[in-house]
């Protein structure tokens, strides 16, 4: 494979590396045991542009391309918390982005100036408690009253829902013909001090504990219509528009960390002493971790080839489905991997490769679960 990244994209990589070690890596034990990262990040963040990296320069953002974004997810998932990379990710690259798509003149310059600074932090509402993979079997409705929409229901699961400011959210606002449940469906720019709009929980999770995660009530919630996002009834086809940018972001942070959580195995490897030497002198060892680089390799190959091809705007559903599955699921054998070669200390809290274990489980279920991409790739295969 020829180079993917430039000069420009290396010297990117260079800062973001230097802002992780210096600003996140120091606090990331803090902001587990929080469980949520602090409004001062975001904004450190937007002051160094690397909140609004691909988005256009008229709204203060870099205008760059999705390698930009590749760089700064990688380096980002090194920082040995999976939740803070996540939910920075799900504010720039898993709900922000449709705006830039689907947005009016009016919506971008009154909600991209302050997402690019870090001060309005986004969240995206798709799942509910009855359904998940199943996008087009969502519930929460909302009704056309006068120049507001009133939207009703509940929402699961939702990144940054506790503590974000502004929810892309979707929701019914039609049955759709018989047999043809994804028509009907809306998307909404929903603030969170919208009237009628409650956090009823935070939820409490295995992993990512530095994202909050939220379960959201609405009832009769007054939306101005103006907040409408891209085409009322076609929200189905712009969300699925957009979930290729989602899986290829969740790929890079699954690979990522788990190429931190290698070295730093190997690492101890190194350090650890047993029966009169260190334990990488063990050929067993050995084997297990050159098996777990090679594919680890051939999972970035994936991951590096779909990025390119959706960097250059390729039709690529087949390969980001393979590239979400095939790397999220090689994280977590190395996720199995790590610990058991940690010994009993893996299994401690403050080994990071036991916080990785726990985070690395989302990414074979979010964003597109394994089963779903399976499905995705057997429909283009010719059988
Ligand atoms: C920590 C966390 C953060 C999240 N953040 C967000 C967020 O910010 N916004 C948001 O909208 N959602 C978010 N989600 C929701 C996430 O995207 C869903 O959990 C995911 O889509 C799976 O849906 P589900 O949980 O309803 O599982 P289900 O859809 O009920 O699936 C259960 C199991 O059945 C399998 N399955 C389902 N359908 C099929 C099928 N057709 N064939 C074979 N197997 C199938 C699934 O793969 C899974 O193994 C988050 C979830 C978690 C855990």
């Amino acid at each position: 494979m020829t180079r993917l990244f430039t000069a420009e994209h290396e010297m990117l990589r260079k800062s973001v590396r230097a802002f992780v070690e210096k600003e996140i890596v120091p606090h990331v034990g803090a902001w587990e045991e929080a469980g949520r990262i602090p409004g001062s990040l975001w904004l450190r963040l937007g002051e160094q542009g690397f909140l609004g990296l691909e988005f256009p320069a008229e709204y203060g953002g870099g205008g760059g391309d999705f390698l930009s974004t590749v760089v700064f997810a990688e380096e980002m998932a090194r920082c040995r918390s999976g939740g803070v990379a996540f939910s920075v990710l799900v504010h720039t690259d898993m709900s922000a982005p449709w705006l830039t798509r689907y947005g009016t003149e009016a919506q971008k310059q009154q909600y991209l100036p302050g997402i690019i600074r870090g001060e309005t932090v986004c969240a995206l509402g798709i799942t509910e408690p009855g359904a998940g993979s199943d996008m087009a079997g969502i519930q929460t409705r909302a009704v056309r009253q006068g120049d507001h929409y009133l939207i009703t229901g509940n929402k699961i699961f939702i990144t940054n829902g506790v503590y974000g400011e502004l929810y892309f959210l979707a929701a019914r606002t039609g049955p759709g013909r018989p047999g043809r449940r994804h028509e009907g469906i809306s998307m909404f720019l929903v603030e969170r001090a919208s009237p009628g709009l409650q956090v009823s929980r935070k939820l409490d999770k295995m992993g990512m504990r530095a994202s909050d995660t939220a379960e959201l009530a609405f009832s009769e919630c007054r939306v101005p219509a103006e907040n409408l996002l891209g085409e009322e009834g076609k929200g189905f086809y712009q969300l699925s528009a957009g979930l290729q940018r989602e899986r290829l972001v969740a790929a890079v942070l699954a690979l990522s960390s788990a190429r931190q959580a290698l070295e730093d195995t190997i690492g101890y490897l190194r350090e650890r002493q047993a029966f009169g030497e260190p334990l990488a002198a063990r050929q067993a060892l050995r084997h297990r971790v050159a098996d777990l680089a090679t594919e680890l390799e051939a999972a970035r190959q994936l991951v590096y080839h779909a990025a390119a091809l959706f960097a250059d705007g390729e039709e690529c559903v087949r390969e980001v489905s393979m590239a979400k599955l095939y790397a999220t699921e090689v994280a977590n054998r190395v996720a199995y991997h790590a610990v058991q070669l940690h010994g009993g200390y893996g299994y401690m809290r403050e080994f990071p490769v036991e916080g990785f274990f726990r985070d690395v489980r989302l990414w074979t279920i979010a964003s597109g679960s394994s089963e779903i991409m399976r499905e995705i790739i057997a429909k283009r295969l010719p059988m």
